[in-house]
C-alpha cells in the first residue's frame, strides 16, 4: 500500500501546538501517516501523545529543524511562552528562517500534504515548489475569522477616537458591537510593523493555499461556516472539537506541558464537590497577570463565595513573589478554592461534573473546549481574536457573561478589571435562573460537539471529504 503521509507545522506556542497533535493524532487514527514537524526543544510536549498513537497501532512520527539563532531572544528560546511581546518580531524572524529546513524535509519525504500555521505564511510556497498541496491552520473560530476579516478589510473603526468609541462588526448576520480599545493596537495606528505585515501575509496566504482546516464544527456555527466559505471565499474544513480525540483519563491529564498537580489528587478533590458547583479560572498558556491583579481576582473570588480552581501562572507571580495573596487567603479558602501554580490538567478538570462555569481568556481552544464539556463562561479576553470570541459566546450563543474586558493587553499586561466585577460574573455564572438557562444551552451544544466527531457527523464528515480529496491531488487542485 502507498503510504499516504501528512505533515504537521504548528508555531511553537502551546495555543497551536495542542490542537495541532490533536489534528495529526485524528488523521493518523483514519490511516494517515502524520508527522509532526516542529524544533528540538519543543519535541518533548508531543512524545506522549505521539507515542500513544504509535502504541494503538497508528503511524506518526516527529521530525525536528534546529530552531535559528538570533539576536533579541534569549538562550534557549523555542517556545512563545518565553517571550515577552517586544520579542515577537524576532521571534517570528526567527521561524522564517526554518524555511530552508523545512523544504529540505519536504523534498526527502514528499508527504501528501503540508498542514501549516497561519504563522508561517511562507509555507504556502515552499509546498507550491514541490507540487505539495498547503492547508492553513489558523486556530480561530469561524465567527472569529469571519468578523475579524470584516473590520479588517471594511476598517469600521476608521473615525473613532476614544478607546470606548463603539461600532458595529460590519456584514456579519448577528449585530455584534466592539469598542476601539478592544482592537490590536497595530489596527488602530495602521501601522506597518514586521508584525502586521506577517498577519497581511498571513490572511492573503489562506486564499492562495489549498484551504483552511478549522477546530470548530458546523453546528455551532452554520451562518459563520457558510459566510467563510461563501462570502470570505475560503476553502474551509471544520473537523472539530479536536480535543475530543482525547478519551482516556490519560491523554486529557497529558496535554501541553507537564501538570503541576497530580491528576489523583485534583480529581480527588473534585469527586469531593457536587455537581456544577465549582469554577475553573484560567486564562491560557501566555497571559500573566500583574500582581495588582491577582489580587483584585483573589477579593472578588473570595467575595463571590464560590468554590474555585484557579491556574496562576508562574514567572513573576510565582511562590517568591506572592505579594498579590490577599493576607490569610489560601489559609481561608482551604477546602473552598485550589490553587494551580503553573500548568494545570485543563480538559480533565473542565469535563469533570462538579465544574459549573468557566472563567476565560476567550482562546480558542479554551472556548471549544468549555463548549465540548458544557461548561457556562465568564469572559475575560485580553488579546488576539478573544474579544470576537467573547461575543460569541455571549452574544450569538448567550452561554456567558462578560466581565467587562475591554483593554486588548498580551504577556504581562493588564490589571483593570476590579474585584467587584468578578465578584458579579462569577456568582451569576453559578447562581440563578439566567444560570440554569445558559446551563441547559451549555448542555445542548456538548451533545451536538460530542454527535460532529462520530461516525457520520459534521466533523466526521468533513474530514472524510478532506482526506479523500487529497488522495486524488492534483486532479483535485
Ligand atoms: N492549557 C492547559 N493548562 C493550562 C493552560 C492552558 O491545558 O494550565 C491548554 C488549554 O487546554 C488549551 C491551550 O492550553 O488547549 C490554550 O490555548 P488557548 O487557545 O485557549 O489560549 P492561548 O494559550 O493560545 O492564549
Amino acid at each position: 500500500m502507498v503510504e499516504f503521509q501528512v505533515f504537521f507545522f504548528p508555531v511553537m506556542a502551546h495555543g497551536h501546538m495542542i490542537p495541532i497533535l490533536d489534528m495529526a493524532k485524528l488523521f493518523a487514527s483514519r490511516g494517515v501517516h502524520s508527522t509532526i514537524i516542529t524544533t528540538p526543544l519543543n519535541a518533548p510536549a508531543f512524545a506522549k501523545g505521539v507515542q500513544k498513537s504509535i502504541d494503538l497501532g497508528f503511524r506518526m512520527s516527529v521530525k525536528t529543524l534546529e530552531f535559528p539563532k538570533v539576536d533579541g531572544l534569549p538562550e534557549d528560546c523555542e517556545n512563545a511562552d518565553q517571550i515577552t511581546s517586544a520579542m515577537l518580531p524576532d521571534f517570528f524572524a526567527a521561524t522564517r528562517m526554518l524555511k530552508d529546513q523545512l523544504e529540505q524535509l519536504l523534498e526527502e519525504y514528499r508527504p501528501n500534504c503540508l498542514v501549516a500555521d497561519l504563522f508561517f505564511p511562507w509555507a504556502t510556497d515552499s509546498a507550491a515548489k514541490f507540487d505539495i498541496p498547503r492547508l492553513v491552520f489558523h486556530g480561530s473560530s469561524f465567527f472569529a475569522t469571519c468578523a475579524g476579516e470584516q473590520v479588517r478589510l471594511q476598517k469600521p473603526f476608521k473615525n473613532l477616537v476614544n478607546d470606548s468609541d463603539e461600532f458595529f462588526v460590519p456584514n456579519i448576520p448577528h449585530k455584534v458591537k466592539l469598542c476601539l480599545s478592544q482592537l490590536p493596537p497595530h489596527q488602530r495606528t495602521e501601522e506597518e510593523t514586521v508584525f502586521t505585515k506577517m498577519l497581511n501575509e498571513a490572511k492573503d496566504t489562506e486564499l492562495r493555499s489549498y484551504g483552511v482546516i478549522v477546530n470548530s464544527f458546523y453546528e455551532l456555527e452554520p451562518e459563520y461556516a457558510d459566510h467563510c466559505r461563501n462570502i470570505l471565499n475560503r476553502r474551509a474544513w471544520h473537523i472539530g472539537p479536536l480535543s475530543l480525540c482525547n478519551r482516556s483519563l490519560e491523554e486529557k491529564a497529558q496535554r501541553g506541558k507537564e501538570a503541576a498537580i497530580k491528576e489523583d489528587d485534583c480529581l480527588k478533590w473534585l469527586d469531593s464537590k457536587s455537581p456544577h458547583s465549582v469554577l475553573y479560572v484560567c486564562f491560557g498558556s501566555i497571559n500573566k497577570f500583574p500582581s495588582k491583579q491577582l489580587h483584585e481576582i483573589a477579593t472578588g473570588l473570595e467575595a463571590s463565595g464560590q468554590q474555585f480552581i484557579w491556574v496562576v501562572r508562574k514567572g513573576t507571580n510565582d511562590k517568591e513573589s506572592e505579594d498579590w495573596m490577599p493576607e490569610g487567603f489560601e489559609e481561608r479558602m482551604k477546602g473552598k478554592g485550589l490553587i494551580i501554580r503553573g500548568w494545570a490538567p485543563q480538559m480533565l478538570i473542565l469535563d469533570h461534573e462538579a465544574i459549573g462555569g468557566f472563567v476565560t481568556h476567550c482562546g480558542w481552544n479554551s472556548t471549544l473546549e468549555g463548549i465540548a464539556a458544557g461548561v457556562p463562561m465568564v469572559t475575560w479576553p485580553l488579546f488576539a481574536e478573544q474579544f470576537y470570541n467573547e461575543k460569541l459566546i455571549t452574544d450569538v450563543l448567550r452561554i456567558g457573561v462578560a466581565v467587562g474586558a475591554k483593554e486588548w493587553v498580551i504577556g504581562t499586561g493588564g490589571g483593570n478589571i476590579k474585584s467587584e466585577a468578578v465578584e458579579t460574573a462569577v456568582r451569576s455564572i453559578i447562581v440563578g435562573e439566567e444560570a440554569e438557562e445558559r446551563r441547559n444551552r451549555c448542555k445542548g451544544l456538548k451533545e451536538m460537539a460530542r454527535k460532529a466527531i462520530e461516525e457520520g457527523g459534521s466533523s466526521y464528515s468533513d474530514l472524510d471529504a478532506l482526506i479523500q480529496e487529497l488522495s486524488s491531488y492534483p486532479s483535485s487542485k
